[in-house]
């Protein structure tokens, strides 16, 4: 059997999705959820990002024990240097390098001629290797390179100590036909020397089957994401991948990856609840539709024999525990803590406590409470976020034709302060007020809600995105509970917690957007 590694990007392409922002308390429990998963190498960041970006890596680093921590960098010694430090305490590290190799971006993006982009590969690679044993290095845009340059700069980067090869389709440009045909001349050429890895994007929706057209041609490396998470139209989706794999093991005889099947569904539902971005309800494999018989014909066929339109079992992706009734008022600590091990979440004693106490007040009010509700619970307030202020009260006036009112009181510095404010809406009204208790000033990007589970008493889980600093990135915050007015004003305070838990470290990204592969 020949093992594909799985290079998991969801930390940093997939952070990069429009609004994926996560906190790093948020980035150490996904980190958690891929190593159960069996990811072999975790992206976990671009550490000269930002000094939240070198947190968050480093965090990662001492955490995972299982799976290969890597962190992208320019071919800029200061980039190099930044991700070496931060996965100093990896048990397993690589550092993961690139420069771009088409003709159109040396060109016009980095003014360089074709060996002077050598030399500074060389140069990375090297620099990478005084941190590293295990070196990636990246033609940027190799979907549109010229595969006689891609060689030459092969041959420079091995023979200066890089072990994997990486030629990521960047603007998703490419067929699999062609992706195919790269790979097999690459793959031949480097035989014995270097693996040859792909990283695809799925701007002509195209990212998963190149992906597998690569592995039939010879790469050793996939590099994806959790439910296709990424720039623009995303990465080729890591559970689409490992699920054909061993779906079609009549065409892939010979491939396996180290993946636990069982553990795509937890994990895609983590970072479903993490970044608010809902998988389509019909995207393949983790959709919520992806194992609904709607057709008569189909429930009468799959009720006779599962397999005459089933092609996968949802117990194979670990979808068979769900959606089950899972906890009660009376359930205790052990059965939640289980429940929360279960569901890919290791928490310290105060966090357990301060979750629990929250599960109980939920228990007190919802009937039923299901996975998806655990989740929210815990990924809403993660706990290791210091909280400057904290809701305590709330107190709000409309009705038709008059003016919204809010009374609003917050505690902080073990202070309770009230103030009462109107606004063109409730929610403006509430959000309003909350910036004259705290002084700072937020602009709403988005606001969304949804509700956790189904029912009348289903909580509902607001989501918003706020900037507190024009130059600065926008804040995701998240609220849960019965009431969704409440939870509004949680989401608005807690991105405000979570803006001043990074202040300091928070700094606008430098670098050029374009700049990443
Ligand atoms: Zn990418």
């Amino acid at each position: 059997m020949e093992i594909i590694k799985i290079f998991d990007t969801t930390l940093r392409d997939g952070e990069q999705s429009p609004g994926a922002s996560m906190n790093t308390e948020e980035k150490i429990q996904i980190a958690a959820q891929l190593e159960r998963l069996g990811v072999d190498i975790i992206e976990a960041g671009f550490a000269a990002a930002s000094p939240g970006d070198f947190d968050a890596v480093s965090k990662i680093a001492q955490r995972v024990q299982n799976s290969t921590i890597c962190s992208l960098a320019r071919a800029i010694d200061a980039d190099i240097k930044a991700a070496g430090e931060a996965i100093a305490a990896a048990k397993m590290k690589r550092i993961h390098t690139f420069i771009a190799t088409s003709p159109i971006h040396m060109q016009y993006k980095l003014k360089m001629t074709p060996d002077e982009v050598i030399r500074r590969a060389v140069r990375a690679v090297e620099y990478a290797r005084e941190f590293v044993d295990d070196v990636e290095f990246s033609c940027e845009d190799a979907g549109r390179s010229e595969i006689g340059f891609m060689k030459e700069i092969t041959d420079a980067v091995i023979e200066a100590g890089a072990t994997t090869i990486n030629l990521p389709d960047t603007v998703g440009f490419r067929l699999p036909s062609e992706i195919g045909a790269m790979v097999k001349e690459m793959s031949e050429y480097t035989k014995g020397r270097a693996i040859i890895s792909v990283h695809n994007h799925n701007d002509l929706g195209l990212g998963v089957a190149n992906s597998l057209e690569a592995i039939t041609n010879g790469a050793g490396q996939v590099e994806c994401t959790i439910n296709g998470l990424g720039e623009r139209a995303g990465n080729a989706a890591l559970e689409e991948i490992v699920m054909a794999i061993k779906t079609r093991q009549d065409i892939f005889k010979g491939f396996d990856t180290n993946i636990n099947t069982k553990e795509i569904y937890p994990t895609s539902r983590l970072i479903a609840n993490i970044t608010s971005i809902e998988p389509q309800p019909n995207k393949a494999i983790v959709g919520k539709n992806a194992f609904a018989h709607e057709s008569g014909i189909h429930q009468d066929g799959v009720l006779k024999h599962k397999e005459t339109y089933e092609i996968i079992r949802p117990e194979d992706i670990g979808l068979d525990m769900e959606d089950t009734l899972v906890l009660g008022k009376h359930s205790g600590r052990a059965a939640f803590k289980d429940k929360l091990a279960k569901l890919g979440f290791t928490l310290s004693d105060d966090e357990l406590n301060s979750a629990f106490e929250r599960f109980k007040e939920l228990a007190d009010k919802k009937k039923d409470i299901y996975d998806d509700d655990i989740r929210a619970l815990v990924t809403s307030e993660m706990a290791n976020i210091e909280k400057a202020y904290e809701l305590v009260a709330m107190q709000l006036m409309d009705s038709t034709g008059g003016v919204p009112s809010a009374a609003v009181t917050i505690r902080h510095n073990d202070e309770d302060i009230t103030d009462a404010g109107i606004g063109d809406g409730t929610i403006d009204a509430v959000f309003k007020t909350i910036d004259r208790i705290t002084g700072y000033q937020g602009q709403l990007i988005d606001y969304k809600v949804k509700s956790v589970s189904q029912g009348k008493d289903a909580l509902a889980n607001v989501t918003v995105k706020v900037t507190f600093n024009e130059n600065e990135p926008a804040i995701i915050g998240h609220g849960l509970s019965l009431d969704t007015m409440l939870a509004s004003a949680k989401a608005y305070i807690g991105a405000l917690n979570s803006y001043l838990s990074m202040e300091g470290k928070l700094k606008l990204r430098q670098m050029d957007s374009t700049e990443t592969i």
